[in-house]
């Protein structure tokens, strides 16, 4: 059994160690929810100060120039692009996961000419499963929902009438990490485009979407990435498919011509085409510090602690003889442990105010985030200990424990 001096000699060795300090974190709090939320960059208020007071306060309408705005969902977009593996123009940072889920896949429906079917996955995040009902209306398509790590998903491709599939890299309840080559290229064996949702890949481990040749992907800024509550999300569309590709929400920031004020829609050149309106400047400051952090970080580094985190933890936890839906093989799982019991609510509170903060998610999942860039290998530990001591006590028992609060 790894012991906490084995996890402070960990810490000790850990090359990721300093950047804990470019976080602000309460002292007495484990933080285990940032594949829910990141935790604050000790940069984001100052620039988030500086936006508001200096650039709106005094530069007002000139800094749509003078300080890059007009631009920003580009240039924000080309920071992202590395942490997932794309070209600088391929990506673009504007509006939410949800809307630019709708846009990929209307677009990805329009790319497939006869093809009508939408092929997604059974589990997915709910907003995954409702958008894809909603574009597959807009578009006369129908929707096949598989389990993406059983053989469902090569049965659905064969019927050969597929047009786009839409799959989260990491199963935000399970952890589970899917094969971006081996589906990318089994969806594209079938005359299928492939769309990835990297809400919880991004930041958490490397993504290989040019590598992969993926067609579409969207992905959340909040979560692994730390751009704070409800920051801009990210598309990204392949090369490949600047030309041809049509969004459906054709708003003035996506045309190529915008301060033209021309009558007719005319589409950008590259992933620009991607965007409509104009997007929360004050958001897109506190993306701006989020994303500095990442800057020369090695994110097969971030990789390998996270597996080394989770790893420990599921050996940590094993006293506490909760199942676990997370694959125990390393290259299967993301950077969550997910736990299985009836009363996981009322666990997870109990673990609240021992400090520990993971979440939940119903029916039966106690979800734990492991974040590299500001968790400590001692944390890990002191969280396996408090979860082993709340279960084995029975104090999530305790009737104040199992009233549900509105966000689980
Ligand atoms: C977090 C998450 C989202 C979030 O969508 P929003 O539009 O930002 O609310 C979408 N999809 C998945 C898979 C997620 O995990």
């Amino acid at each position: 059994m790894t012991t906490r001096a084995d996890c402070a000699r960990l810490d000790a060795a850990d090359p990721l160690a300093h950047l804990r300090a470019e976080f602000t974190l309460p002292e007495d709090v484990v933080y285990l929810d940032g594949n829910s939320l990141g935790a604050l960059p000790r940069a984001v208020p100052g620039r988030v100060a500086d936006l508001v007071e200096r650039q709106w306060g005094r530069g007002l309408v000139a800094s749509w120039n003078d300080e890059g705005w007009w631009d920003a969902p580009r240039t924000l977009g080309a920071r992202v692009a590395p942490l997932v593996g794309a070209a600088a123009e391929e990506v673009v940072v504007g509006d939410g996961t949800s809307a630019n889920l709708f846009k990929v896949l209307v677009a990805a429906l329009r790319l497939a000419g006869d093809r009508r079917v939408v092929v997604g996955e059974a589990g997915n995040f709910p907003t995954d499963l409702y958008v894809t009902q909603g574009a597959a209306e807009l578009m006369g398509a129908t929707e096949r929902r598989v389990d993406p790590d059983g053989p469902g998903l090569a049965a659905a491709l064969a019927a050969g009438d597929v047009a786009v599939v839409l799959l989260s890299h990491v199963d935000y309840r399970t952890g589970a990490l899917r094969d971006m080559a081996g589906i990318t290229r089994l969806a594209h064996a079938h005359g299928a485009l492939m769309v990835w949702d990297l809400c919880h890949s991004v930041g958490a481990l490397p993504v290989r979407l040019s590598a992969c040749e993926a067609d579409f992907a969207v992905g959340c800024t909040y979560k692994y990435l730390n751009g704070g509550p409800g920051a801009p999300a990210f598309t990204y569309a392949a090369a490949r498919h600047h030309d041809a590709a049509r969004q459906p929400i054709t708003g003035w920031h996506g045309h190529a011509d915008p301060f033209a004020f021309t009558a007719d829609y005319r589409p950008a050149a590259g992933a620009s085409r991607f965007l409509s309106g104009s997007q929360p400047l004050v958001a897109h400051a506190a993306l701006g510090a989020a994303l500095d952090v990442w800057e020369g970080v090695d994110l097969d580094l971030v990789r390998a602690k996270s597996l080394a985190m989770t790893g420990l933890f599921l050996e940590l936890t094993a006293p506490a003889g909760l199942a676990s839906a997370t694959p125990r093989a390393p290259e299967r799982r993301g950077s969550q442990v997910s736990l299985l019991h009836p009363d996981g609510y009322a666990m997870v509170r109990a673990l609240g105010e021992r400090g520990v903060v993971g979440d939940f998610r119903a029916p039966d999942v106690l979800r734990f985030g492991f974040t590299p860039l500001y968790l400590r290998y001692v944390d890990v530990f002191d969280a396996a200990a408090a979860l082993v001591e709340v279960v084995r006590s029975g104090e999530w028992r305790e009737p104040r424990f199992a009233a549900r609060r509105t966000v689980t």
